[in-house]
């Protein structure tokens, strides 16, 4: 095949994954590249590392879906770095790098007044490890952006320190890997691991709570590292002394440094974050659009960027335009849903009819995909829509277990952000509970 040839059925494939997972699309696809496309293998081309492991955590399957529609083959699909490009930019293939997300960066980041001093103390850190901020501290409540900032920092220090080893992970995986090395009797190569990088950054580390011997294992890392000049970078749902149940000598470690809050965000911040984040997914929005929703939503960021999903889901797959009133639809159900109260039996009323099945099938022992899927989703829209615990929910649903519903929880959860159609089978059911017209979705 002629190299323009290629491009262009790469062009093709590259606005038909688009066209299958609208949720997922970034404005920097268009400087994916092909690197190849022959023996039922397609490479595609991605900047840098953190890029590709997005592709390939989140569009794998679109990108092989729309290989094959395109080509009419079995085309395997992989995603590989670039190894320079034209600017020259070198790219250090081998380094095993932290995980990160490529649209948490310092440039995707929105400041105000709620996240000043969180920004500033990263960007400070980030061009000069171990020398200001140490450790640095970040808090505040859930979905304010403080894993966001975190992946930041190394995100810059990547580009900063070419050779800087950074370790970032969540302070669950900490204790996880902890636990699985004394069980393996491996502690030495455990702390050798964490005690010889030049910056560790860890999230959610009120994680630590109650966890002793974790704690034990915390203390003598960060000694090691902050003796040796090691940048330490933590973030937590509290500031230290308000952990319950943290040791002493670790609250007063954490404090050693700069402990910077978050706050929620104003409403001029919450516009302007809207309009980053419609930005980055190549979507343009009115300014009258990107204020109601943040008028709309107003305590979690996460909450806020859901409602733009939801919004530019349902303009891809009803072919509709991005208007206020296609707003208002996307977004009424979030809204009732906190006005008003909201039974698990209205949500298993609905489900069980839209999919056919009665109740006792749902609390049964049956695991045929047609009843886990309703019960499943029923699951979901119980944990997000009423304020019933993991364990009511499972309760109402046949006895099940708290890691059951969690499980439900977390599948749909994928579920939506890879399957349109599965996006807007949710915002249908989530319109019928709160009793909103579905009209306004079906006569597209
Ligand atoms: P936390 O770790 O505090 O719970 P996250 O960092 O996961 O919150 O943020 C939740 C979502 O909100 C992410 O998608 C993140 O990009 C976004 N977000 C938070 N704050 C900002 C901001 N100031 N500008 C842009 N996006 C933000
Ligand atoms: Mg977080």
């Amino acid at each position: 095949m002629a190299a323009q040839e290629v491009e262009d059925i790469f062009a093709d494939i590259l606005d038909r994954a688009k066209a299958l997972d609208p949720a997922s699309v970034r404005r920097w696809f268009d400087n994916l590249t092909v690197i190849q496309l022959s023996g039922g293998l397609l490479d595609v081309g991605c900047p840098d590392e953190a890029t590709a492991q997005f592709l390939r955590d989140n569009c794998k399957g679109n990108f092989t879906r729309a290989a094959q529609q395109i080509t009419g083959r079995l085309v395997t699909v992989e995603f590989n770095i670039v190894p320079a490009d034209d600017n020259g930019r070198r790219f250090r293939r081998n380094a095993v790098g932290p995980k990160l997300h490529p649209d948490y960066t310092f440039d995707n980041f929105v400041v105000g007044p709620s996240n000043r001093l969180g920004h500033a103390s990263c960007v400070a850190v980030s061009h000069s490890l171990g020398d200001t901020y140490n450790p640095l501290f970040l808090y505040g409540s859930s979905g304010l952006g403080k894993t966001h900032l975190l992946h930041a920092v190394c995100h810059e220090v990547k580009q900063r320190y070419e050779y800087a080893v950074i370790q970032f992970l969540s302070c669950e995986d900490f204790v996880n890997r902890f636990i699985r090395a004394i069980e393996t009797g491996n502690l030495a190569g455990f702390q050798s691991q964490f005690r010889s990088v030049d910056a560790l950054v860890i999230d959610d580390v009120q994680f630590l709570r109650e966890r002793e011997q974790s704690q034990e294992e915390f203390f003598h890392n960060f000694n090691a590292l902050y003796n040796n000049g090691k940048q330490i970078i933590l973030s937590a749902d509290s500031p230290p002394g308000k952990i319950p149940s943290l040791e002493e000598r670790l609250i007063s470690r954490f404090s050693w440094g700069l402990v910077a809050r978050i706050d929620p965000p104003s409403y001029e911040t919450r516009v302007a974050i809207v309009q980053k984040k419609a930005h980055i997914r190549g979507v343009s929005i009115s300014d009258e659009i990107a204020e109601y929703i943040a008028h709309k939503v107003q305590a979690n960021i996460r909450e806020l960027e859901g409602a733009l999903t939801t919004l530019c889901a349902l303009a891809a797959t009803t072919g509709r335009p991005i208007t206020l009133e296609l707003a208002q639809i996307a977004l009424e159900g979030q809204i009732e849903s906190s006005a008003r109260h909201i039974n698990i039996t209205d949500i298993i009323d609905v489900v069980t009819r839209h999919f056919d099945v009665r109740l006792t099938d749902l609390q049964s022992k049956r695991r045929s995909h047609s009843i886990t899927l309703p019960r499943q989703i029923c699951m979901y829209l119980a944990r997000s829509l009423t304020k019933h615990s993991l364990e009511e929910i499972g309760g109402h649903l046949g006895g099940r277990d708290h890691t059951t519903v969690m499980h439900a929880c977390s599948k749909i959860e994928d579920a939506k952000h890879s399957d349109p159609q599965m996006n807007i089978l949710l915002v249908e059911l989530t319109e019928q509970i709160t009793k909103i017209p579905a009209r306004h979705i079906s006569n597209h």
